[in-house]
């Protein structure tokens, strides 16, 4: 890989993070580990420690750094968690949950971006498992995953991917129309009965790209 004549950049970007309130060192220093650069288009390249959402093609964003941040350290991923992305798009945010020693699956419905995030990942060695689906319905095979994080907006939580989320499990995921979202912080837990429990932490407001699918918004329809 060429130098990283980044570094600076990025430093000066987790410096923001922190006075913007992220706290969790962990996040932080993963943040300061990926190479944002290498995961936007060439012409985007100096823009990439701005905290902005970028274009990646396809009429998708990579998150604005503040949100990649924010989402993360809501998920509390600890080293080993088996954690489902998704909405893979440039693959970054893969990166950083990678960094926190995450065992990390990601879907993307969009076949040329999960190409091109197969390539980022490749390049700085981020060995995440891909596929190209709609990722509402989760992935069965792999399931239950200790995370879940929804990385585009949704009119409501899939109960397919709640239910593949483990006992003591948190899935991340943006709620609310296509104009804006609440972050919805969602946990699973069990009572004495073996009652499934949902209990959900709301955060304001983002804005995100729809998640299109058999349980997000339908595509004909917006
Ligand atoms: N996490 C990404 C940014 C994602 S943008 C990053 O770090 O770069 C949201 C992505 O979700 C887009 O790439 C979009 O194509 C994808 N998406 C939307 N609906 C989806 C669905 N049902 N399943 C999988 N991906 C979806």
């Amino acid at each position: 890989m060429s130098e990283d004549i980044y570094s600076k950049k990025r430093e000066k970007l987790i410096e923001l993070l922190r006075e913007e309130g992220i706290k969790d060192e962990r996040v932080l220093s993963a943040m300061n580990k990926v190479r944002r650069e290498c995961f936007v288009d060439e012409t985007e390249k100096e823009n990439a420690y701005l905290n902005y959402p970028l274009s990646i093609g396809y009429s998708q964003t990579i998150s604005q750094p503040y949100t990649v941040a924010f989402m993360t350290e809501l998920l509390e991923v600890n080293p080993g968690d088996k954690v489902l992305e998704i909405g893979t798009g440039s693959g970054y945010q893969a990166a950083i949950l990678k960094e926190l020693g995450a065992d990390v699956y990601s879907i993307e419905r969009i076949y040329e971006l999960y190409l091109k995030a197969k390539e980022n990942l490749n390049k700085l060695n981020y060995n995440v498992t891909l596929k190209v689906g709609d990722g509402t319905l989760g992935w069965e095979e792999y399931s239950p995953f200790n995370k879940i994080i929804v990385t585009a907006g949704s009119p409501k939580i899939p109960d397919t991917l709640f239910n593949q989320l483990a006992i003591g499990g948190i899935m991340v995921i943006p709620v609310g129309d296509t104009y804006s979202q609440d972050m919805y912080k969602v946990r699973k837990s069990i009572d004495r009965n073996g009652k499934i429990i949902k209990s959900i932490e709301t955060y304001k407001e983002f804005v995100f790209v729809p998640l299109i699918g058999k349980e997000g918004w339908d595509y004909d329809l917006r």
